[in-house]
């Protein structure tokens, strides 16, 4: 089956689906998105992850493509022709396009509006938190607005690959005191040997993620103890247990970090419980 991307107005096959040259987001990465959870076709968080979009639309001073209500309707409509049951639906918005010029085109340009969506391979994303994935720690490098989500994401992309070549799954980037941010597309949690859940708090030097909020709900309704605050890297080696959060992969453990088993070096039972009660706390739409 082709696949089918939205792209300004239109339904498309992906393979031909494109944007300008002089689109803001090509030019500028003057762009934001946001990648949302579907489980059985339905929308998992959509409140929270529309809420970040206008924030991020809000800091940027950018123009809305669509209602939220319209948008709504454009991502159910390509899940519904991609015919995704469980993967992500990716809604990006550009600033627009125009001839290459730094200053924001005038009022009245339209934003442009890409939305994609593509199934998941479940068997796989399973195995693989059954097992754990390693992490590699690397110097943060990104700009200071980090908690907006645009596709500014060179130095993430770097890490990642870094990480990728070191045979981890994800980079851990670290602040310039060797306390660990966030993973380069994901939250970084650890659970100290004395059980107590910490993750850094929304101060602006990391991305407020959806799934980061939804386990933190989780995290109070089942009485979890819960730290929000910066930990180091030695912490982290010395965690009992370790797990990234993302939209995409709900709560992963993480059994190693540069190399060196996390607590016994298998996922750990908070994170593992987590990753089980998850869906039970997240919004279906
Ligand atoms: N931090 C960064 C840098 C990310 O790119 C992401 C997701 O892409 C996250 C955290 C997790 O955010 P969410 O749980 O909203 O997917």
């Amino acid at each position: 089956m082709s696949r089918i991307a939205y792209v300004n107005g239109r339904y498309i096959p992906h393979a031909e689906a494109g944007v300008s040259i002089d689109d803001r987001g090509f030019q500028f990465a003057d762009s934001v998105y946001e990648v949302c959870e579907v489980i059985g076709g339905r929308l998992v968080d959509e409140r929270r992850h529309m809420a970040r979009l206008q924030r991020s639309l809000d800091r940027l001073a950018m123009a809305r493509p669509l209602t939220e209500r319209a948008m709504a309707v454009v991502m159910r409509e390509t899940i519904r022709r991609n015919r995704v049951t469980d993967g992500v639906v990716y809604v990006q918005v550009s600033r627009g396009q125009m001839r290459r010029d730094f200053p924001f085109p005038p009022d009245g340009t339209p934003a442009s509006l890409v939305v994609t969506a593509r199934n998941n391979d479940l068997a796989k994303i399973e195995a693989r938190a059954a097992k754990g994935v390693a992490v590699v720690t690397m110097p943060d490098e990104r700009w200071r607005h980090v908690d907006i989500k645009s596709v500014a994401l060179l130095p993430n992309v770097l890490a990642k690959q870094a990480a990728r070549e070191q045979g981890a799954q994800e980079a851990w980037l670290v602040d310039a005191k060797g306390y660990v941010t966030e993973g380069a597309s994901s939250t970084a949690w650890i659970v100290t040997r004395d059980g107590v859940l910490v993750t850094r708090p929304l101060k602006g030097d990391i991305l407020p993620g959806v799934t980061r909020s939804v386990v933190l709900d989780l995290v109070a309704k089942q009485g979890l103890r819960f730290e929000e605050r910066a930990f180091t890297v030695d912490e982290a080696y010395a965690a009992r247990e370790a797990f990234i959060t993302s939209a995409s992969q709900s709560v992963m453990p993480v059994t190693q970090i540069d190399g060196r088993p996390v607590g016994n070096g298998a996922p750990g039972l908070t994170a593992s419980g987590l990753r089980r009660d998850y869906h039970s706390q997240a919004e279906f739409t």
